[in-house]
């Protein structure tokens, strides 16, 4: 894999996961909306949904949790990976400077298309 493709593929990696982060306090919300609603009703009701409802929304809250924290760590490592690919340059074949590899398709110093 090239440079320029192995950065475009973390950053669509990252992308992912910061979209799925998003979410997660969305679904961590709704299941918490969902359980209390059916803690009100199976009291109202006297049924024994209390339990259900409890530990319906203490694996919601686990499974959000674990998965929002396997996702930060994730993207932690997409970052690292993500620096080591910017860090790495590319030198401009008409003016000799050092340009990072990115989305770049002109030397930002002398506008030398990068295009091979
Ligand atoms: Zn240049």
């Amino acid at each position: 894999m090239s440079e320029q493709a192995r950065a475009a593929y973390l950053q669509e990696q990252m992308n992912k996961l910061k979209r799925k982060m998003n979410q997660l306090p969305l679904i961590v919300y709704v299941a918490m909306v969902l359980s209390g609603s059916c803690l009100v009703a199976g009291g109202y009701f006297g049924h024994p949904w209390l339990i259900w409802t409890l530990l319906i929304w203490g694996l919601f809250m686990s499974w959000g949790v674990s998965s929002a924290r396997q996702a930060k760590k994730q993207y932690n490592e997409l970052l690292e990976q993500m620096k080591g690919v910017t860090f790495a340059t590319i030198t401009c074949s008409n003016c000799q400077k050092e340009i990072p590899i990115g989305n770049f398709e002109f030397c930002p110093f002398c506008g030398n298309s990068l295009k091979k």
